[in-house]
Parts: structure tokens; C-alpha cells; sequence
């Protein structure tokens, strides 16, 4: 077995290197997977920058060093000692790592919100717990990745792919944002705001509950999106700059309006107002796209008068993590259709200028980062 990971470690906002770590002893309960991929989100971007409040404000400028990488997929490698033989998870599985680590008795994690824990001294995500540590190895851009005892494991069918598998992360966004947040079931009706990744997830999600109608919005940009929208299962599609939004959602239900509606758009605050314009009495409203900016002119009075809920999703819970992985091997779409990128771990940069629409000529909806290819794209 490999005594050494080659990792990537990042020591401060844009700074990051592959270098060559040990692979620790595993404690009891601990096991060890060997990286195959990982996604890529908004939190890996901000993070790269050092825009990543929730750790800065636990470990400030000792939140580094550190190993990016959070959607992470790979092969149990190894059990450490009176490790809990698992059902379904032995080595040689293919499995997800649930990012977030609960500590199981503090306040939250005894109710029950374990992605709200708050019993570590740092912030207990993948890709964000520093390399001192103990054990080190806690982000995905490495060779090996360190699984702590707490840490759940989500196993895949054999047949399922590396790459397909880690599209599992994604889909759980649209598992707990529109399904278990939103409550969306048999004969809803569902507007999904955005069609980036985690946008598709909730038009998937959506469908594989029997919703009875899944709009989807995009920019004119994002055609490509909104064609893998349709093919991926939503019902209707509108390009935000060429048509209302308000106009065509009210059209295609008959003036009534939609049951929930799920926002994944990042900065505009516009949506949030075409939403609650677009909502049935009573309906529900998912927040889920980072604003980084406050509302002027936000319509209190609408809120108030029509009974509307209006809530925020953060993480995704172990049981949407756990619904999205069998999503996934059910593959019931195409969903590898939204995987446009697989890039080595050694091109972290160049990754993030995919993702974000930076690179000429190239239109990004799913990235990988991978450290099993690297060199050149
Ligand atoms: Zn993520
Ligand atoms: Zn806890």
C-alpha cells in the first residue's frame, strides 16, 4: 500500500501546490479511500480565494494550510482497527464522502441538524479542516483522503462510474432544496430559478417525485442549459432575457400560479421578487442562490398577504445526501450529459475559469477535478 498522498495544498488565498504528505496510521473507526474525483462548486471557488467565512471565523489565518476538495468520490482502500464493518462498504467499494463531519453531541447534532454542528474547533467540511489537524489528509484534491470516524459513507453499485458518481453531490442539492426543503411531491408544481448544475439537480430532483410541473429559468447564455433542462426532464423552459418570467409561468398554469418555487441563482436579487409574483397563495419559496448583497425594495406586503413561506436551504442533510447517491445509480436520465469538464487536480485555476465561464469557446455546467489524470487540457 502507498505510504505517501500527493496533494494539493493550498497556504493562502490563490496559493496551492501539489506536495507529497504521509498517509497516517488509521485511528479506530477511521477509514482510508483512494481519490478518484471530485465536483466542483461555488464553495471550492470562493475557497480558493480565501472568501470562506464559515472557517475564517473559527481558525482565521490557521485555517490554512490545507487540501480543497469536498465532492469527494473514491475506493475504500483500507478499514482502520475495529472499524464498524459496514453494510455495503468494504474495500474495494466505490463510495461518496459526506463533506460534512457531525460531532454527535453537541446541541445540534442531538437534535438532529447535524450540517448546523458546532463541536470542533474548526469547521468540519472536507476541503476546509486544516492540514495540522490531526491526520491531515481532509481535502479531496489528493491521491488519499483521511475518513473520520464520524465521516458518512455513501456506497455505489459497482456498474456506476467514478465520474457518474460524483455527480451525487449535486443532486442533493435538488434532493434537499426542492424535495425535502420545498416539499415538493406527486402533482407539484415547481419553478426552478437558474440551470446551472445545482439548477438541473432541482429539475431532476423535481421530476423523480412525480412533480406535475417543472419550469426552468436561464439566460440567453445559457441555452445549452436550458435544452439539457428539457431533456433532463423539465416540462417548460424561459430564456429570462427574451420573455417574462412572471408572464410565462402564470401562462402555463392557468393564471393559478406554482406550488414552490426554488432560487439557485447566485447575486440577482430580481428573481426573488419575480417569485413571490409567481407563487400560488400559500406556496413556498426556497432560497438557496448566495446574494452577497442585501434587497432594496423587498415586498414585505406580498409575503404577508398571500401566506407565503419563505425559507433558507444551506447543506444537504445525510438523508439527502443518501437519496441522491441512489438517484444517481438509478439513472433514469441522462444526467452524465451535465458532466462537461474533467480536469487534473494540477489545474485547480483553470478549472475554476471553466466553471465560471471565463474560458472562450467552452461552456461549463459540471466540472471535475481529478488526481488520477493531470498535466495539460
Ligand atoms: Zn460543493
Ligand atoms: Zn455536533
Amino acid at each position: 500500500m502507498a505510504s505517501q498522498a500527493q496533494a494539493l495544498v493550498q497556504r493562502g488565498p490563490f496559493r496551492a501546490e501539489i506536495e507529497d504528505l504521509p498517509i497516517p496510521a488509521l485511528a479506530p473507526g477511521a477509514a482510508l479511500v483512494r481519490v478518484e474525483a471530485n465536483g466542483l462548486c461555488a464553495t471550492d471557488i470562493d475557497a480558493y480565494a480565501g472568501e470562506d467565512p464559515s472557517a475564517r471565523a473559527r481558525l482565521g489565518d490557521r485555517r490554512f494550510p490545507r487540501i480543497p476538495g469536498h465532492e469527494i468520490v473514491g475506493i475504500v482502500e483500507d478499514l482502520g482497527p475495529r472499524t464498524l464493518k459496514r453494510k455495503d462498504l468494504e474495500i474495494g467499494t466505490r463510495v461518496a464522502v459526506n463533506p460534512m463531519i457531525a460531532c454527535g453531541v453537541c446541541e445540534f447534532c442531538q437534535r438532529g441538524q447535524t450540517t448546523l454542528c458546532r463541536g470542533f474547533e474548526f469547521f468540519p467540511c472536507y476541503g476546509t479542516i486544516p492540514l495540522w489537524h490531526e491526520h491531515g489528509l481532509w481535502g479531496g484534491y489528493s491521491t488519499y483522503v483521511y475518513v473520520h470516524p464520524n465521516a458518512t459513507l455513501y456506497p455505489f453499485p459497482h456498474e456506476v462510474s467514478a465520474l457518474d458518481a460524483t455527480l451525487w453531490n449535486t443532486l442533493s442539492a435538488g434532493v434537499q432544496w426542492a424535495v425535502m426543503t420545498g416539499g415538493v411531491s406527486l402533482g407539484t408544481t415547481v419553478l426552478v430559478l437558474g440551470s446551472g448544475q445545482r439548477g438541473l439537480a432541482n429539475v431532476v430532483a423535481s421530476r423523480s417525485v412525480g412533480a406535475g410541473l417543472v419550469i426552468t429559468t436561464g439566460l440567453t447564455a445559457d441555452r445549452h442549459k436550458l435544452d439539457l433542462a428539457l431533456e433532463l426532464g423539465a416540462d417548460a423552459v424561459i430564456d429570462v432575457e427574451s420573455e417574462s418570467t412572471v408572464d410565462r409561468v402564470l401562462e402555463l398554469t392557468g393564471g393559478r400560479g406554482v406550488d414552490v418555487v426554488v432560487d439557485t441563482t447566485p447575486h440577482a436579487t430580481a428573481p426573488i421578487s419575480d417569485a413571490l409574483d409567481v407563487l400560488r397563495p400559500g406556496g413556498r419559496i426556497v432560497l438557496a442562490g448566495i446574494k452577497s448583497r442585501l434587497m432594496d425594495g423587498f415586498p414585505v406586503d406580498k409575503l404577508v398577504t398571500r401566506g407565503v413561506t419563505m425559507i433558507g436551504a444551506t447543506s444537504q442533510s445525510t438523508d439527502a445526501n443518501a437519496a441522491a447517491a441512489k438517484l444517481v445509480a438509478a439513472a433514469a436520465v441522462p444526467l452524465h450529459k451535465m458532466r462537461t469538464h474533467v480536469v487534473g487536480y494540477d489545474e485547480l485555476p483553470y478549472a475554476i475559469d471553466l466553471l465560471t465561464n471565463k474560458v472562450p469557446g467552452e461552456k461549463a455546467i459540471n466540472v471535475v477535478v481529478t488526481p488520477t489524470i493531470g498535466g495539460g487540457h
